[in-house]
């Protein structure tokens, strides 16, 4: 057996069970409820996923995130967090359903201003996505506590004022149905974590600002933006 070049451990994220769940990889989808979407600039109706990804180290469970580099508009988004714990291609809905270990609620930080540059200049905008913690999560409650229902409440509060507020049967792809699409194109893994879009409302974040987002069913997640 030879031996590694080098040796890591993968970030782990905590379960409401008390163990963890060892990250691979952070997917995400870029529009799936039509109300979002409309406020970007786009017509829903006619408008398939659109995934990206995260790096694994961007994840975190944590109740500050540091204010990034290079923004003047770090946007909240908040989203149901799907996590994988078997995988495949081109799985069906059915499929894809017997595939999630768990869920949380989690916030898709986002720098608007770098990709609105990006996106005004035809160039890709991972850095806008996928910065050092810019995917917060809550605890991870396994799938046989809690599934999503279409009225349960998605929301998020920044100092105690509303923000985002829907229902996850807003979606415009189920999660099941997301699962489908992604695996279509890329193969999915034990260790994958697909958040699956947010609703409208997205606006600017400041440091010391209280941010607290919330899925009926799931902890809370809540966090301070701090400065460093
Ligand atoms: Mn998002």
């Amino acid at each position: 057996m030879s031996t590694p070049a080098v040796i890591w451990d993968p970030p782990t994220l905590p379960v409401r069970d008390g163990r963890s769940f060892p990250l691979r990889h952070v997917w995400c989808v870029g529009r799936n409820y039509a109300d979002h979407a409309r406020e970007m600039g786009i017509d829903p109706d006619r408008s398939p996923p659109v995934f990206f990804s995260k790096p694994a180290q961007a994840m975190i469970h944590a109740d500050r995130v540091v204010y990034p580099p290079d923004t003047e508009e770090l946007h909240h988004e908040v989203e149901l967090v799907v996590f994988l714990d078997g995988g495949g291609r081109n799985l069906s809905a059915e499929a894809a359903e017997a595939v999630i270990f768990g869920y949380a609620v989690g916030i898709d930080l986002t720098r608007r201003d770098v990709q609105a540059r990006a996106k005004k200049a035809g160039q890709p905008w991972e850095m806008s996505k996928g910065f050092d913690q810019s995917a917060p999560v809550g605890l991870v409650v396994p799938a046989r506590d809690w599934r999503p229902d279409t009225d349960a409440a998605i929301s998020l509060a920044v100092d105690d004022q509303m923000r985002q507020s829907a229902r996850l049967g807003e979606m415009i792809w189920t999660v099941p149905e997301l699962l489908a699409e992604l695996s279509k194109t890329v193969t999915l893994n034990p260790g994958d974590a697909v958040f699956t879009g947010t609703p409208a409302g997205v606006a600017a974040l400041r440091p010391g600002q209280r941010v607290r987002a919330h899925v009926a069913g799931l902890p809370p997640l809540a966090l301070e933006i701090v400065s460093d």
